[in-house]
């Protein structure tokens, strides 16, 4: 394992042929992408078109049927599909973000906002107190919540801080790609504004990359470059959001578009 430094010749993360099925039910089928530095792609579709599925086996959270996630980190271009289970945990605790719909399945709940920020920061090997607390303190100030919160427990944040906090806590150990499944569902509309426009400048001042998983097109078409549409756990359609968006091409994307069909 070397410290290189990744290759730029290659994209980010390439998705290629990936299939899970969970026992004979599908969840996604035979995927295919590639994702370059610093863009952001949209996952969309109905409830049950695959859209978790597809994220959490490239988090590496669940074990694929078929298929290749390749990630070029710094360690190489390497198959999260096949690589070790130390590497992966490595590579999801430091350079890989992955934020849930629901606050509790990406926070600690019972350890402070800091301590929720520390740990990442700690499982990657940092041990000075001052420092992390000195991080912790930057990092809330990037996500837009008061400095002052950071030894309360996140049960006492509303949800769009649990959204911001969760974020903070990801990127604290400055990941190349976060993954985002539905992270403003279940949200006030003004809430979900405030949570897009801080992901917006984080993207563009971190040059982050990002898959986003969300079934609302609004929220696709704000903070996406490129969409995929998602039917039945394939890829149905796929270009620039604003082409998807204003000129659907694919009978599915149309009636998602005209919001016939109901997430
Ligand atoms: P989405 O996120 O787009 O709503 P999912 O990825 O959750 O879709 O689900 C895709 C398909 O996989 C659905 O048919 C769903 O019922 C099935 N599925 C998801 N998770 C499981 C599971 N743990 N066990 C069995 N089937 C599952
Ligand atoms: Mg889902």
């Amino acid at each position: 394992m070397t410290g290189n430094v990744p290759d730029k010749s290659l994209p980010l993360l390439k998705v290629q042929n990936l299939s899970k099925f969970y026992g004979k039910n599908m969840g996604c089928h035979d995927i295919n992408f590639e994702l370059a530095e610093g863009e952001v792609i949209g996952v969309v579709g109905e409830s049950g078109s695959g859209k978790s599925t597809l994220l959490k086996c490239i988090a590496g959270k669940i074990n694929t049927t078929n298929g290749s996630v390749f990630f070029n980190s710094l360690y190489g271009f390497v198959d999260l599909c096949q690589c070790d289970e130390l590497l992966l945990r490595q590579l999801t605790r430091t350079q890989i973000g992955y934020v849930t719909q629901n606050s509790v399945d990406g926070l600690r709940m019972n350890i402070s906002a800091g301590g929720n920020i520390g740990e990442r920061l700690m499982a990657n090997g940092m041990r000075n107190y001052s420092q992390i607390r000195k991080i912790a303190l930057e990092w809330l100030e990037k996500v837009e919540i008061e400095t002052n919160r950071i030894d309360d427990l996140p049960t006492t944040f509303s949800g769009g801080m649990q959204q911001r906090l969760q974020i903070a806590a990801n990127l604290v150990t400055d990941p190349k790609i976060i993954l985002m499944d539905e992270p403003t569902s279940g949200l006030d509309v003004s809430v979900q504004a405030r949570l897009i426009d801080v992901l917006r400048k984080l993207v563009s001042r971190l040059r982050l990359s990002m898959i986003l998983v969300t079934h609302d097109l609004a929220v696709a078409r704000m903070l996406s470059h490129r969409l995929y549409v998602m039917k039945e756990g394939k890829i149905v359609e796929s270009g620039l959001s604003d082409q998807i968006l204003d000129d659907p091409r694919e009978p599915y994307t149309q009636l998602l578009v005209s919001s016939v069909l109901k997430p």
